[in-house]
């Protein structure tokens, strides 16, 4: 189908985008790579009037070292993202969830903060975003404010960032020397998972002295397995070492059935990737 009629506009500063979204207020939408709202307005899922493209603020492009954190633009693409310096020294958790986004062609013209924004559950992005602490910096009319990742992800599609406001940049805390693995359950290449573990840790001489653990489609956002990070604490690493801790991944779960898997299945699945992540990031 071809989208309902919108008006234009693509600024060249946060301040105009920023100045556009006062003016035009809940009948606009912001366009960053477009490949997930593009789909949504030619289903005419959305009909706004006008669109606000961010694609000429390169401000809002590239990845910088800020001392004890990596700081990601909301535009850059999937594709830099996995592949810069920066990112796999420091947060090598993204790397790898960046690695498993769709395909090459999405990647490449995906934007890690419209991915963000976007909010999809099935996301793969907000799952290593919430373990590794992200903090998630958001302009409006009054200013700039950071939010962190426990209190961005809201509910399902919907994030903290205001009908006024852009997200700009993403700090993603430094985890230099952690393990990382992106466990991600598909039926077919390139779809979005069913159930997908983000899993970090810090392991010393076969033990792994601490964890972080994220889950994609495990409930109305991305979850943290905090349960599962507290039981690792200690643990050889080891599918063996970790099968008990994995065993709690599913605890406080809410997961969605459909015709990709019952609840059920999901929370058997997020126990079974949880143990192959953490053990594949414990180098075990
Ligand atoms: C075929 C296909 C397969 C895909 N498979 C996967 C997959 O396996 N895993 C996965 O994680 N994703 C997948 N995606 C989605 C992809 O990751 C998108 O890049 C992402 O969801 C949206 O990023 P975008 O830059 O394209 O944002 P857009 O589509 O431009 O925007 C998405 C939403 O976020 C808002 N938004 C965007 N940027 C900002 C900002 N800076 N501030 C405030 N609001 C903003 C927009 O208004 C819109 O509502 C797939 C997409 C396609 C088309």
């Amino acid at each position: 189908m071809i989208p309902a009629r919108f008006d234009y506009v693509a600024p060249t500063s946060v301040e105009e985008a920023l100045q556009a979204l006062a003016e035009h207020g809940d009948e606009a939408k912001i366009l960053a790579g477009g490949q997930s709202l593009l789909p949504v307005l030619r289903m005419r899922l959305n009909a706004p009037e006008w669109v606000i493209d961010l694609g000429k603020i390169d401000a809002l492009r590239g990845i910088r070292d800020d001392g004890d954190a990596i700081v990601i633009g909301a535009l850059t693409t999937h594709h830099d993202v996995m592949h810069d310096a920066l990112v796999e020294e420091h947060a090598l958790l993204i790397k790898k969830a960046a690695t498993e986004v769709a395909d090459a062609q999405v990647r490449h013209r995906g934007t890690f903060g419209g991915a963000l924004a976007h909010a999809d559950p099935a996301g793969d992005l907000g799952a290593p975003a919430l373990a590794l602490g992200a903090e998630f910096v958001i302009a409006g009319s009054g200013g700039t404010r950071t939010v962190g990742a426990d209190d961005f992800f809201v509910d399902l599609f919907e994030t903290a960032i205001g009908e006024d406001e852009i997200l700009t940049e993403v700090r993603i805390p430094k985890h230099t020397g952690w393990g990382a693995h992106y466990a991600k359950f598909v039926r077919v290449a390139h779809q979005w998972p069913i159930v997908a573990v983000a899993a970090t840790v810090k392991a010393d001489g076969g033990t792994i002295s601490e964890a972080r653990v994220g889950l994609t489609n495990m409930g109305s956002t991305p979850l943290r397995a905090r349960g599962v990070e507290e039981a690792l604490a200690g643990a050889t690493a080891s599918e063996d070492g970790v099968r008990e801790a994995a065993a709690k991944a599913a605890d406080g779960t809410n997961p969605p059935s459909d015709l990709n898997g019952s609840a059920e299945y999901r929370r058997h699945l997020a126990t079974v990737l949880t143990r192959r992540a953490v053990a594949a990031a414990a180098g075990g």
